[in-house]
């Protein structure tokens, strides 16, 4: 966005000092907050617009295990190891948010226990996720092979050629997750700072002054977590992490056939059911892939009617269903598929947590660490090291 002097200039500036400034209130950001607030060190959020207004506020609302990708694609680009650690990472940052945010810190986020289901759109997809099912149980993960009328009982539609069921998943209200967590900050002093468009970061010596629109940060470190706005404050680092939209809606006047989170479709199509009887679904990108890029927020009738189109065709019982809300959202993507956590080469006290391909939910927590990490000097950043992307 550009900046007029006269906006510039309008007001006086606050000044605020503090230990670590954290930029963007999305579910990293507030997951790096949360991280400093254990760790005892201060902090203050610095958000352009409001608390979950970036991708966070626009999610299908999965806490997943593993990515969207099948278990055997994952294995064949980065081979068993790092495929089962990724599936391995993910399962701890579902522990953090149920164990620890939603048990033992009482962030009441709807959290449901229902499962999720990854199932085969064709029978090429069958033997994709036939495969991967065989390797996930031998890599030691608890998942399960369902067909027949034990998958339909899952699914409510007949339409699908079995799938994976992994127990433990949970759909969540990410909107909920973060407010509560946020609620929790601000009780203990981590000071949130909305309207607050970050325009520059420098580093002198010991300390990072973040400048936004309306205050001086000075910091020990800043956290960056922007992810598919990182190119409008960082270019260098924003041109690694590809702008991608996604679309969903919200269907009223369903049956609650629909018992679990689903994906499907090579990850592309996905949809789950609402604690109040709703659904919402998502996806239809992948017909549109050289149009759903960008920032825009906007909802485009062909990837909507796609949407629409498919939860009507596979789950003839929603025929008369009606959708009451129709949204859009930024996600950032990573060169390869794994979010990013670094430092920045020219400011090392400036860390990043971005790029999360899709998987905000199933990462966030477990990248807010490895950011701090990182930033503190007490380790690497693990498989989210964005040194990968030059050994590879
Ligand atoms: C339709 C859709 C469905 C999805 N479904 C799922 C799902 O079910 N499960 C899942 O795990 N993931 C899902 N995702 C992806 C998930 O939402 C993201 O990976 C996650 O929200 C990223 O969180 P974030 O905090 O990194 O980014 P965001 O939530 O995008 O937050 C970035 C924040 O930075 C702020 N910001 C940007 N620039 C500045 C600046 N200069 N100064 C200050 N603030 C700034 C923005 O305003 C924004 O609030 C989905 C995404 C979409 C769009």
């Amino acid at each position: 966005m550009s900046v007029s002097v006269w906006r510039d200039s309008a007001k006086g500036r606050d000044a605020v000092t503090v230990d670590v400034a954290v930029i963007g209130a999305g579910v990293a950001g507030i997951a790096v907050a949360r991280q400093c607030e254990k760790r005892g060190l201060s902090c203050a959020v610095l958000e352009a617009r409001d608390l979950a207004a970036g991708a966070t506020g626009r999610n299908a609302g999965f806490a997943m295990t593993g990515l969207a990708d099948s278990y055997e694609s994952l294995v064949e680009r980065f081979g068993r190891k790092t495929a089962r650690e990724l599936w391995l990472v993910s399962q701890a940052n579902l522990d953090e948010i149920i164990d620890d945010v939603v048990g033992r810190e009482g962030v009441a986020c709807d959290l449901v226990p229902c499962g999720s289901v990854v199932a085969a759109w064709d029978e090429r997809e069958r033997a994709v996720l036939e495969r991967s099912c065989a390797m996930l149980v031998h890599d030691g993960f608890d998942v399960r092979w369902l067909e027949g009328d034990a998958l339909y009982a899952k699914l409510g539609s007949r339409a699908y050629h079995g799938g994976i069921f992994v127990a433990k998943d949970h759909g969540i209200h990410p909107v909920k997750l973060v407010s509560g967590i946020a609620d929790n900050l601000a009780q203990s002093g981590v000071r949130l700072l909305f309207g607050h468009e970050v325009r520059s970061i420098e580093q002198a010596r010991s300390q990072v002054l973040v400048r936004t629109s309306r205050a001086d940060v000075t910091a020990g470190y800043a956290v960056l977590c922007t992810n598919a706005y990182t190119r409008t404050l960082e270019p260098a680092l924003g041109a690694l992490v590809r702008p991608v939209r996604g679309q969903a809606l919200c269907l009223e006047g369903v049956d609650r056939s629909l018992d679990a989170l689903l994906y499907t479709d090579d990850g592309f199509q996905y949809a789950r059911p609402l604690p109040d009887g709703r659904v919402v679904a998502g996806g239809w990108r992948r017909a549109f892939a050289d149009e759903e890029i960008g920032l825009a927020d906007e909802c485009s009738e062909g990837v909507q009617s796609g949407i629409e189109r498919w939860l009507r065709e596979r789950w003839p019982q929603w025929r008369d269903a009606r959708v009451t809300h129709r949204w859009s959202g930024a996600m950032g993507f990573s060169p390869d598929g794994i979010p990013l956590v670094g430092t920045l080469a020219d400011r090392p006290r400036v860390a990043y947590a971005v790029g999360f391909t899709g998987h905000g939910m199933g990462f966030a927590f477990a990248a807010a660490r490895a950011a701090l990490r990182r930033v503190l000097q007490e380790g690497d950043a693990g498989i989210f090291a964005i040194e990968r992307l030059d050994r590879a």
